[in-house]
């Protein structure tokens, strides 16, 4: 089943969204600055907290990490995520051996319940073609090395499959706890275009 994302050309949506944002700020009733912010917050801060905080609860539970790698969607729930765009999750897990990616190569599908609204690169066409067809050089440009001998798994999401990278827990992390651990992921881990380090 298509949804509107999957429509290559700008949306009907996305032009009514630009012409109403024009409309507002041409008639000073928002500030571009103060738009930006609250996008802001909600790509890095809120949006992607609850991912951090699924991936936090598998590294310190093994028997919640099972679940999640086996049905993402209900082990989500369990923490009160779920509903639009992430109704059929699947979390794929990074080890040594092997290193995930998503992407979406249509548009920009993308699990809004766990890890907020898209950043513009995610969405942008460049990452999208070259995700799939050069993996490791988009991971370089994000500042990622990986060595020759780890597989690299791209995951291209689909209207009904949304993915989320489960990363490796950092060394030296043993002595956080669950919440100092979710403080530490990132929404770029979630999406497969960094390691998670320690501050
Ligand atoms: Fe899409």
């Amino acid at each position: 089943m298509p949804h509107d994302d999957h429509q290559i050309p700008p949306t009907d949506r996305t032009l009514r969204v630009k012409a109403l944002e024009s409309l507002l700020v041409e008639k000073g009733l928002v500030d571009p600055a103060a738009l930006d912010v609250l996008i802001d917050t909600y790509e890095h801060k809120i949006g992607p907290r609850n991912g951090a905080r699924v991936v936090a609860r598998a590294w310190v539970d093994a028997a919640y990490k099972e679940r999640l790698l086996r049905d993402a969607t209900a082990a989500i729930a369990e923490l009160g995520y779920g509903g639009s765009q992430g109704e059929d999750m699947v979390v794929v897990e990074n080890t040594p051996e092997i290193h995930n990616l998503v992407v979406c190569t249509l548009c920009s599908c993308y699990p809004w319940p766990v890890l907020g609204l898209p950043p513009v690169w995610y969405k942008s066409a460049p990452y999208r073609s070259r995700a799939v067809i050069d993996p490791r050089g988009v991971l370089r440009e994000f500042g990622l090395e990986l060595a020759d001998d780890v597989e690299v798994r791209v995951w291209d999401s689909t209207a009904e499959v949304r993915y989320l990278v489960l990363p490796e827990r950092p060394a030296g992390s043993e002595r956080l706890n669950e919440e100092q651990l979710a403080a530490v992921i990132t929404r770029d881990s979630m999406i497969g275009v960094a390691k998670v380090k320690l501050p």
